[in-house]
């Protein structure tokens, strides 16, 4: 477990229209001041890592974070941070070699592409987005290779943009960039539904381009399409979240803290705006009702992915409510069943067809029931049985 520690609370220099955290800033929560001294106590208890997180980070003077990555680094060795990338100067760039920083940056592309992640006003917003461009070269110029975390909505991926994204996504290829985050937008706002969200249908079509660009990039890799053929392979040791039965009331891949050392949730799943208090256990009752309930009633009874897929991340459930699987099933279930022909073509049976499929998926039922959440791997492991 990494802690997402969030000093500056929500508090971004710039305003995204889509982000996740836009309920809490409405609710007038998650602006509480920071203590460092508090804050590493509250890190020494739980002995844990962190990585800096926002709102935006690099808000904090940079004494502030010098002292914190460093302290941080004398713990661990390295650090980690999350940002938007238009207020990295040479003087951060230093700070994050000098501590081994992982540096992750969400933008959603150059120019217009990034027009979403807004600033007040156009000129504004294309300032900070050509900066924040600059920044990744900076980066890398550091000998930081950061990775990047891009939402794809109309205004990056629509077809009339989709030429330049993909004209960037080269570039970065070239450069050295490895790794990105393609998200399906997460909505929470019908005005951004209307105009930034695809439809499932639209989404399978651009993502299926997304995946055949991939396959002509030398470096960068899409972690999207690799998780889910790591859980078809039942190889999901390293699986991001959102395939692993997150709890909604604990979600235990993100545990959030504030500039006081409180502890929260991932932002995802608070849908009222409220930081709810963080329990003890866990429950995987999501995981169990969706077992059972028909798919048209807003379950996955009788799919082949269940254990795979797991309805998704519970912050993208139908109408916001957890206990529904994930609004983009149908793009789910797409892009798995691409994945299950390319293993069987492989010479390999992916989960969702191998002859044990149902005794798996009672053996993880059954875990639940005990409040055990384990990989597919350790359990396919525990079978003494599995893929070759
Ligand atoms: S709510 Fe979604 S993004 Fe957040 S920790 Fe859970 S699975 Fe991950
Ligand atoms: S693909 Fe759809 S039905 Fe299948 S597990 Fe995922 S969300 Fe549920």
């Amino acid at each position: 477990m990494s802690v997402e520690l969030r000093p500056m609370g929500i508090t971004c220099n710039i305003a995204c229209m889509y982000c996740y955290q836009n309920m809490h800033r409405d609710a007038g929560n998650g602006h509480s001041g920071y203590d460092l001294a508090l804050i590493k106590h509250k890190l020494e208890l739980l002995d844990e890592p962190f990585h800096l997180f926002g709102g935006e980070p690099l808000l904090m003077p940079l004494s502030d974070l010098d002292d914190l990555l460093g302290w941080e680094y004398n713990r661990n060795g390295k650090t980690s941070v999350v940002t938007n990338g238009i207020l990295i100067t040479e003087e951060h760039a230093r700070l994050f070699k000098k501590y081994n920083t992982s540096v992750g940056v969400s933008i959603d592309g150059p120019g217009e592409l990034n027009d979403i992640r807004w600033a007040g006003t156009l000129e504004a917003t294309r300032k900070a987005t050509a900066a924040a461009i600059q920044n990744i070269d900076r980066l890398l110029r550091h000998g930081i290779i950061p990775a990047l975390q891009v939402q794809v909505t109309k205004c990056n991926s629509s077809a009339a943009k989709l030429p330049l994204m993909f004209e960037w996504l080269r570039q970065l290829d070239e450069k050295g960039i490895v790794s990105m985050r393609l998200h399906i937008l997460e909505i929470d706002n019908p005005e951004v539904r209307k105009h930034y969200a695809f439809t499932p249908e639209e989404n399978i079509e651009v993502f299926e381009q997304y995946l055949a660009l991939e396959k002509t990039l030398g470096h960068l890799r899409f972690d999207i399409f690799t998780d889910m053929k790591q859980m078809l392979l039942a190889t999901d040791q390293e699986a991001t979240c959102t395939w692993r039965a997150c709890d909604p009331y604990t979600t235990e891949s993100v545990t959030g803290m504030d500039g006081q050392g409180r502890m929260s949730n991932c932002g995802l799943t608070d849908k009222e705006g409220i930081n709810f208090q963080k329990p003890d256990d866990q429950g995987y009752e999501r995981y169990i009702a969706l077992y059972h309930t028909p798919q048209e009633h807003g379950g996955c009874k009788g799919c082949r992915f269940f254990l795979a897929c797991k309805g998704q991340c519970p912050g993208t459930a139908i109408a916001g409510d957890w206990r529904n699987k994930s609004e983009n099933c149908s793009v789910w279930k797409y892009f798995f069943t691409l994945h299950e022909k390319n293993i069987q073509h492989e010479g390999r049976i992916p989960l969702s067809l191998h002859p044990q499929r149902e005794q798996l998926e009672k053996e993880m039922l059954q875990q639940w029931t005990q409040g055990v959440n384990l990989t597919i791997a350790s359990l396919a492991a525990a079978y003494k049985q599995y893929i070759k």
